[in-house]
């Protein structure tokens, strides 16, 4: 029987980011895994879905060629490539913790682990083999949430983002349920590729978790790219025959009939909690997860849990970065605890989305006084130049301490802008300090400038 001092269960980037950590402070540390190291994220999450909108977005350029006075004759795609590229990017991601993994001597164990009770911590049992170890860290994830009752469950012609992204025929159309990060981007990736595409939304906008004037710039520009929005929608019933689908939906009282090829479900995820012993364990699990403090620890002495497992928002850097706060509590470094009102989220459809900290209405609900700031991407020379003028950034700040309280974005490469917003929060920087700070020019980050500045009746450029 192995003893280690750390033993982490599922190696997606919460886990692996864990054991790396793990190790460096000196901990033995293995990791077990039972499919690709790299978890979804790497393998069928945030990084081949960024391959597949790449694709989509070089499509889009040269389709634009002309307007930056270039031609380009007998533009089209083949669509097994595009998968198959994001299938290479997805495997150099896991073969890079693979090395990972060999870099900092964490011992690999491949294989679908189970608990039981232990003495310091559960003991981790893998394939018949039992381990100890004085720390076990659970990081196994979360799958798509399925709704048998009403016919929205995996099947032929109704895929999760599994078949969405290695899809097993290409769609002549599309039904995608739910309208998150994950329903826009294939959205906006099928329909890039001439895929008529309709997202149906129980809320009443799409990207719900979003500043709501965010959400309507980005709904309308998504109906310009010939995506149907069906908003204030719910599904009431999912059928699927060898020809297509088939949805009943309802919409202020109203049903009607929706029919597509195939569908995407994507209506949010649940945690992997089953067949890992936790019941008899007690440990305590709410609505899918399991019940964490800001380090991770579950009500089981021993015992962790961190990354989508854990809650929402189901986002890899939350994963990552509760691995690490998790590590260096066990180690005794009395870190900081997980503070989720500073993740910020990124959408990578076209345009992007990016936001961090409150939206405008959930100040207002939380009884701040509020300075809003706001600039289009028409004012900026840059964006100008890139031939991308639609867009806007948008920040929100406490009336009476100049707390940046929140940044919302919505335009091109706003996920590479928003961390800027997420320095100043984490730095507690006021709107003083942002409008003191010199932005390159010519660039896009002018423009979260310039929404400072006009949060303060200051704006330059429009
Ligand atoms: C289509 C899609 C796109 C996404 N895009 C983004 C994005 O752009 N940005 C972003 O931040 N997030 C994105 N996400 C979310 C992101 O993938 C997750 O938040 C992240 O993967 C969570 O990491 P994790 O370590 O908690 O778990 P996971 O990455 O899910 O890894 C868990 C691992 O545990 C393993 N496992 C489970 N049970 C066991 C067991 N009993 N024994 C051994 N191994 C086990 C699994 O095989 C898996 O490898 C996306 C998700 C999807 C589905």
């Amino acid at each position: 029987m192995a003893a280690y001092d750390v033993i982490v269960v599922g190696a997606g980037p919460g886990g692996y980011v864990a054991a790396i950590r793990a190790a460096q402070l000196g901990m033995k540390t293995a990791i077990v895994e039972r499919d690709k190291l790299g978890g979804v994220c790497l393998n069928w999450g945030c990084i081949p879905t960024k391959a597949l909108l790449r694709s989509a977005e070089v499509y889009r350029n040269i389709a634009h060629a002309k307007e930056f006075g270039l031609s380009v004759e007998g533009v089209s795609f083949d669509r097994a490539a595009v998968v198959e590229r994001s299938r290479k990017v997805a495997q150099r991601m896991e073969r890079g913790v693979q090395f990972l993994m060999k870099k900092n001597k964490i011992d690999v164990i491949a294989g679908e682990a189970k608990l039981e009770e232990g003495a310091a911590a559960p003991k981790v049992v893998v394939a018949g083999e039992r381990y100890d170890a004085k720390h076990v860290i659970l990081a196994t994830g979360a799958r798509a949430r399925e709704f048998p009752a009403t016919g929205l469950t995996a099947g032929p012609r109704v895929w999760t983002y599994r078949e969405a992204m290695t899809p097993p025929e290409w769609p002549e159309s599309l039904l995608v349920f739910g309208s998150g990060a994950i329903g826009m981007e294939f959205a906006s990736f099928y329909a890039t590729f001439g895929v008529k595409v309709t997202v149906v939304e129980m809320l009443d906008r799409v990207l719900p978790v979003e500043d709501a004037e965010i959400s309507a710039f980005a709904q309308k520009r998504f109906a310009r790219d010939g995506i149907t929005i069906h908003t204030s929608t719910e599904a009431k019933s999912l059928k699927a025959s060898e020809n297509g689908v088939e949805a009943v939906v309802m919409s202020g009282g109203a049903s009607q009939t929706l029919t597509a090829s195939h569908a995407i479900l994507a209506l949010g995820i649940t945690g992997n909690v089953e067949n890992l012993g936790l019941e008899a364990l007690g440990v305590k699990v709410e609505r899918g997860h399991v019940v964490i403090d800001g380090h991770g620890r579950t009500n089981v002495a021993g015992l962790y849990a961190i990354g989508d497992l854990a809650g929402a928002p189901w986002l890899a850097h939350k994963a990552s970065h509760e691995g690490v706060i998790c590590v260096e509590a066990i180690a005794g470094l009395n870190p900081h605890p997980m503070d989720v009102s500073r993740i910020p989220g990124c959408t990578f459809t076209h345009p992007q989305v990016a936001s961090v900290g409150m939206t405008e209405a959930r100040a207002k609900e939380a009884g701040r006084t509020v300075h809003v700031g706001r600039f289009p991407f028409a004012g900026n020379g840059k964006a100008i130049a890139l031939g991308e003028d639609q867009g806007m950034v948008k920040t929100i700040f406490d009336a009476k301490t100049g707390e940046l309280l929140g940044a919302h974005m919505v335009g091109a490469e706003v996920t590479e802008l928003i961390q800027g917003f997420v320095i100043a929060m984490t730095g507690e920087l006021t709107e003083a300090e942002l409008m003191e700070t010199i932005f390159p020019h010519p660039t896009l980050s002018e423009m979260m400038h310039e929404s400072v500045l006009d949060a303060y009746g200051r704006v330059l450029h429009v």
